[in-house]
C-alpha cells in the first residue's frame, strides 16, 4: 500500500463539519476514491456542526503575522475566501455584523487585545442606548448594565451550519465520494500493524502503519490514506496522550412567533465573552438559538490514584481529583442541558432581552467538541508511510468550540498534506 496517488483509497472517518469539507475538496481536486464512514446518516445528532448557526468572523494572513499567528490566520483567510466565494459555502454566510462585549474589567482586556491593529473596523458601545441601537427598536430591551463593547457591521456575521454540511455532502457525492452511514460506519477500532503497536509503546508514535479500520458491525475498511475526523468522539478511537479533550459546550433554543421572526430577521451577533451569544433565529424554524458562554464541561474517566490523596498536578499523567486520577473524558449524546447552564442563558436574557427570558425552551443539547490544549486544530500525519501491511493515518481534529467557521479552509489543509493541491 501507501502512495500518494488521487486513484489511490482515501477513507475519511466521520462526516461532520471537517469529514465534509475534506470530502468535498479531494473530490473537486480529481481524487476518485474518497469514502467517508459515519454512525449516523449525515449531518449527524451528535456532530457539533449540526446546528442552526455558528459565528463566522473574516480573517486574514499577513506578513507581520508570528509563528503562533501564522497558522490560525492562515485557516482564518482560507475560510473567509471559501465563505465570501465558493459557491457552495457562499449561500450559507450572513454578512450582519458583529457585536462583541464584557463586562468585567479582565474581560474587557481581552476585548481590546482581540481587536488590536484593527479599531478603525469598530465603533465603541458603551451605554444602554447604544447596545439597544445595534439592532431594530423592539430587539434589545436589556439595560445592559456594566457593559462594554465594540460593534461592526461588516466582516463577520453567522453561518448555517447544518445548510453548509448538506450542501458540502451533496456536492461531493455528487462528484463520486462514497458515503456509507449507520452501524456500517461506525467505526469502533483502528487497526494498526505490528511494527506501529511497538512504536506506540516506546512512545514513537509515527511508525507502522493502519492496516484497516474496522466498524461496530465488524467490516474492516482498507486505505492507502485514512483521515480521522470525528470530532469530539477522535479520542476514544486513539490514544492521543492528553493533546485532546472531549468538552461539552450548551445551546438552547426559543420559539418565537412569525412576526418576532421578522423583527429579528439580519441581526448582527451579539456576543458577550463571559456571558453567551446569540443571532438571529432559523428562517425555517423561527428557533432563536442561545449559547451560554463557560468553559465547558468534560464526562471524566477515572483512574485509581496509586499514591492516594498526597498527588500533585502536574506530573504528565492526568488531572488529579482527590484519590482519582482524570485520564480523559468520554463525549455522551443528550438532548438536554445542566441547571445551572439554562440559568446561565435565563440571566443572559434577562440582561438582554428580558421579555424573552422566561419563555420555556422548544431544544436544548449538550453538543460535544475536541479541546486542545491551546484550542489550534490538530491537523498532522499519525503514520505518514503507508508499505506493503497498510496505509498512512492523518488526523484532523480538534475544533476547540471555534472551528465551524474553518470547515472550507479544512478540506483544503488537506489536500496540502496529501500532496494533490491543484491551486
Ligand atoms: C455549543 C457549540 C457552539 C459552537 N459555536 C461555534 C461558533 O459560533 N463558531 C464556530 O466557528 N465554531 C463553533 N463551535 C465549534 C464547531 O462547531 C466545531 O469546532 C466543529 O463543528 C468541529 O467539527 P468536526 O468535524 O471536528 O466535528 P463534528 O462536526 O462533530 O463531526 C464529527 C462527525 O464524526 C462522526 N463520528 C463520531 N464518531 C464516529 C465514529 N466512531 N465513526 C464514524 N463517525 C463518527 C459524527 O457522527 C459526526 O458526524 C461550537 C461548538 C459547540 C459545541
Amino acid at each position: 500500500m501507501g502512495g500518494a496517488g488521487k486513484k489511490d483509497s482515501v477513507l475519511i472517518i466521520g462526516g461532520g463539519t471537517w469529514g465534509c469539507s475534506i470530502a468535498l475538496e479531494l473530490a473537486r481536486n480529481g481524487y476518485g476514491n474518497v469514502t467517508v464512514l459515519d454512525g449516523e446518516d449525515v449531518p449527524s445528532s451528535i456532530a457539533a456542526g449540526n446546528d442552526l448557526n455558528k459565528i463566522m468572523e473574516e480573517g486574514s494572513q499577513s506578513e507581520d503575522d508570528t509563528d503562533v499567528a501564522y497558522a490560525w490566520n492562515r485557516l482564518h483567510d482560507l475560510c473567509t475566501t471559501a465563505w465570501l466565494n465558493d459557491p457552495i459555502y457562499k449561500p450559507h454566510y450572513h454578512r450582519t455584523g458583529y457585536v462583541m462585549a464584557a463586562s468585567s474589567d479582565a474581560a474587557y482586556k481581552t476585548l481590546l487585545e482581540d481587536i488590536s491593529g484593527h479599531e478603525h473596523e469598530y465603533q465603541k458601545v458603551e451605554s444602554t442606548e447604544q447596545f439597544r441601537s445595534t439592532m431594530p427598536k423592539g430587539v434589545l430591551t436589556g439595560d445592559f448594565v456594566g457593559w462594554r463593547g465594540f460593534a461592526k457591521s461588516g466582516g463577520a456575521g453567522w453561518v448555517f451550519a447544518r445548510g453548509a454540511i448538506i450542501a458540502a455532502k451533496r456536492e461531493a457525492e455528487i462528484l463520486g465520494v462514497r458515503f456509507i452511514t449507520g452501524q456500517q460506519g461506525l467505526v469502533s477500532e483502528l487497526l494498526f500493524s505490528d511494527e506501529a503497536k511497538r512504536g506506540e509503546q516506546k512512545g514513537a508514535l509515527k511508525q507502522g502503519s493502519l492496516q484497516g479500520v474496522k466498524s461496530i458491525n465488524g467490516t474492516v475498511y482498507h486505505a492507502h490514506t485514512t483521515i480521522l475526523a470525528n470530532g469530539a468522539n477522535a479520542d476514544g478511537l486513539l490514544d492521543l496522550k492528553y493533546q485532546l479533550r472531549p468538552t461539552a459546550w450548551t445551546l438552547a433554543h426559543i420559539k418565537m412567533t412569525p412576526s418576532e421572526a421578522g423583527l429579528y430577521k439580519d441581526l448582527p451577533v451579539l456576543f458577550n465573552i463571559e456571558k453567551g451569544f446569540f443571532m438571529e433565529p432559523s428562517a425555517e424554524t423561527h428557533e432563536l438559538k442561545i449559547c451560554d458562554e463557560h468553559p465547558g464541561y468534560i464526562n471524566p474517566v477515572y483512574r485509581e490514584s496509586p499514591l492516594g490523596k498526597s498527588l500533585v498536578q502536574g506530573q504528565g499523567d492526568g488531572d488529579h481529583e482527590g484519590e482519582k486520577i482524570i485520564i480523559g473524558s468520554k463525549p455522551f449524546p443528550r438532548q438536554q442541558i445542566p441547571l445551572e447552564s439554562e440559568e446561565r442563558v435565563r440571566a443572559f436574557l434577562q440582561e438582554t432581552m428580558p421579555h424573552l427570558a422566561p419563555r420555556p425552551f422548544s431544544f436544548a443539547r449538550i453538543c460535544w467538541d475536541a479541546d486542545t490544549v491551546d484550542r489550534m486544530p490538530l491537523i498532522d500525519w499519525y503514520t505518514s508511510e503507508g508499505n506493503a501491511e497498510g496505509g498512512r493515518l492523518l488526523l484532523a481534529v480538534g475544533g476547540s468550540g471555534h472551528c465551524f467557521k474553518t470547515m472550507p479552509a479544512m478540506g483544503q489543509v488537506v489536500l496540502e498534506f496529501l500532496g494533490g493541491q491543484s491551486g
